[in-house]
């Protein structure tokens, strides 16, 4: 039998990298970063830190409204894409007595929320905003920014007339199943009573802002945001730049990733000083983003949008041996392995499991050196550059796009501050952060530390759901999420959640709440169509898919994240069990919408109970 080296050599005789090397040196730096205290290292939104998440500084305060009373069919909470999509697709099978209520003033959700400079979404726009085909609506680029997605979250309102369903400004603060009634009780902050026979939760999987517990955090006298809460009074401009009033201002970024990406760029141009502490750096690929050609969007047939979604996904979950439609920074390792298959030379000796995953790694490599050699060849500090080169997989933490963060740091007065070694930031008093021993005075702390995604869910919504027998949904939920089709939970009839959990993940989350909007919307349908009061998982039904999940993440996915530098990917570090019961079906999105097309074909509402 070939040593592991002769394989590699025979597999791959051209290479110009020591695997092993790469091996040990993304093993080091994982390391450097991992903490005794895991998640707990974050802080709750709440109590004194609560104005980081409940501030909107996008409404006017001091609104008031009198309580509603209502008895309605559906209530949906958030009016994200998911509640937004979900609104829609209970609309066209004719439900129409709903409410969607929200906290924010708007639809939107991230995008209502997150309008720092530069926010972009960087899932092909085609892909991503939703119904293109049903609006009619030619994003302007391959790569939407935030105003363009937030202004077609509200097309989608106006287009399924949901505004007058919405119910903004509220935050529900309970939903309890009333057995004798068979509805639900949800309740508001603002003492609204509301009675309905159906809850399909739709919060949003990054809807609560996340803080590092960093000493003294609570000390600091000068200004301080969340970028999801950006204070466009403080720094001046808008989404396109312009933050004037920073010229004479001292700035902290906290953080990294995909968002500080997008706005350390503004920041950097107009800020008197910058300083960006960074624990792990982003994997920065080419943006390359372009606008629309008019003549190729004409072109499309109908039904291209959810035939171009597919294609992405099957190309992400290597289930697609044709064109890649995308062709982006996000399929780019895919179609590498797939080459390194057609290339394969190997004597026509079966390719095995092993070989593959050799390939993929090897696919990855060359992505990454790529990744870090555009480093070098745009960061004109040497000790920056070395810093700002990531050493793991490009799908370990969310792999970034962008074609101006790494040239800021070429600017006088942007300062790279580097806190791997002392695994964050040390402390921040009344008047700087300290990092390294060293005490950086600044003006503003922005907080770019992203969302409570993977922490225990109950932390993620301000409100508890009582079912059955007065069991609390997160009681149910306690050693890891418990449901059918990552849908619905037994012991709470006629309710249903959106989300990413226990059912497909994808990138692109549009694609995945609708399809799951659909498929809610066909359930309650059927239970309104056969006169019935209410449907319920079965406790076998629950259980068997809680153990095909399990199954299906089988080791793989486990060890991979576990060899990942620490994130919210791995839960910091301490991917177990648990986050395996918790990820997604493995197969990929396509194969989920396919199991479930075939559950509603069957038209007998397998593995769940209606009374
Ligand atoms: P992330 O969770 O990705 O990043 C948080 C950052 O804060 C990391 O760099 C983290 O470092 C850093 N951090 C946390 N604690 C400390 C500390 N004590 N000291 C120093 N640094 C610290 O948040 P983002 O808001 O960037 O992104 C969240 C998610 O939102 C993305 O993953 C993506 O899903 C979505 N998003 C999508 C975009 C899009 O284009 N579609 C754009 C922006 C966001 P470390 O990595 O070491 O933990």
């Amino acid at each position: 039998m070939a040593s592991e080296r002769e394989r590699l050599h025979n597999l791959f005789p051209d290479l110009d990298f020591d695997p092993e090397q790469l091996r040990n040196r993304y093993r080091q730096e994982r390391d450097r970063r991992l903490r005794n205290d895991g998640e707990s290292q974050y802080i709750e939104t709440e109590g004194e830190y609560a104005h980081y998440a409940d501030d909107d500084p996008y409404v006017e305060p001091g609104y008031e409204r009198d309580p509603l009373d209502l008895r309605l069919d559906v209530v949906v909470i958030g009016a994200g894409f998911s509640g937004l999509m979900t609104g829609a697709r209970l609309k066209e099978r004719g439900i129409d007595n709903f409410r969607i209520i929200e906290s924010g003033g708007n639809f939107g959700g991230t995008w209502y929320w997150n309008r720092y400079p530069g926010a972009q979404c960087d899932i092909e726009s085609y892909c991503y905003l939703p119904l293109l085909e049903e609006t009619g609506y030619m994003p302007k680029e391959k790569y939407s920014y935030a105003p363009e997605i937030y202004e077609h979250v509200k097309r989608v309102g106006k287009y399924f007339d949901l505004e007058d369903r919405a119910v903004f400004r509220t935050r529900v603060t309970q939903v309890k199943w009333l057995e004798d009634e068979a509805v639900w009780q949800v309740s508001t902050h603002r003492n609204d009573k509301i009675r309905s026979r159906f809850v399909i939760q739709a919060t949003g999987p990054a809807n609560r802002p996340k803080l590092p517990g960093i000493p003294g955090i609570r000390s600091f006298h000068g200004k301080s945001f969340h970028t999801s809460r950006w204070d466009y009074d403080y720094t001046g401009g808008d989404h396109n730049g312009g933050l004037t009033r920073l010229s004479d201002k001292r700035i902290a970024v906290i953080g990294t990733g995909a968002t500080a990406i997008q706005c350390v760029p503004f920041l950097g141009e107009y800020a008197k000083e910058l300083y960006v502490f960074q624990r792990t750096p982003s994997s920065v690929d080419l943006r390359g983003n372009k606008p629309t050609d008019a003549t190729w969007y004409k072109t499309l047939e109908p039904g291209w949008q959810r035939k171009r979604r597919e294609n992405f996904a099957a190309t992400l979950t290597g289930q697609n041996l044709g064109e890649d439609l995308v062709a982006d920074g996000w399929t780019d390792i895919a179609r590498r392995i797939l080459l390194s298959l057609r290339n394969r030379d190997t004597d026509g000796e079966a390719l095995d499991m092993e070989e593959l995953a050799l390939r993929s790694e090897i696919a990855d490599f060359q992505k990454m050196n790529e990744i870090r050699g555009r480093v070098d060849e745009t960061v004109n500090q040497p000790h920056a550059a070395e810093a700002l080169k990531p050493w793991y997989r490009q799908f370990c933490k969310r792999p970034t796009f962008n074609d101006e963060y790494l040239e800021t740091f070429n600017r006088e007065k942007v300062y790279l501050i580097d806190v791997a070694d002392a695994k964050g930031v040390e402390r921040i008093t009344e008047t700087a952060v300290i990092a390294n021993g060293v005490e950086y005075e600044v003006d503003c702390i922005i907080y770019a530390t992203g969302f409570e995604i993977t922490t225990d869910a109950h932390r993620r919504v301000d409100f508890d759901t009582i079912g059955c027998g007065g069991l609390s949904l997160y009681d149910h939920w306690r050693d890891g999420f418990r449901t059918l089709h990552g849908l619905s939970s037994h012991g709470f009839p006629n309710w249903f959640t959106i989300g990413i959990n226990q059912n497909a993940f994808s990138p692109n989350m549009t694609a995945m709440f609708d399809d799951q909007a659909m498929h809610v919307s066909y359930v309650i349908d059927e239970v309104k169509r056969r006169g019935k009061r209410s449907i319920e998982v079965s406790a076998e039904a629950e259980e068997t898919w809680v153990q095909e999940i399990i199954r299906l993440a089988g080791t793989g996915p486990l060890s991979f994240l576990n060899d990942c530098t620490p994130g919210y990917y791995n839960r910091e570090g301490t991917a177990s069990q648990g986050t395996r019961q918790n990820t997604g079906y493995a197969p990929g999105i396509n194969v989920f919408n396919d199991l479930l097309k075939d559950w509603r074909e069957k038209g007998n509402l397998e593995g769940m109970v209606l009374n």
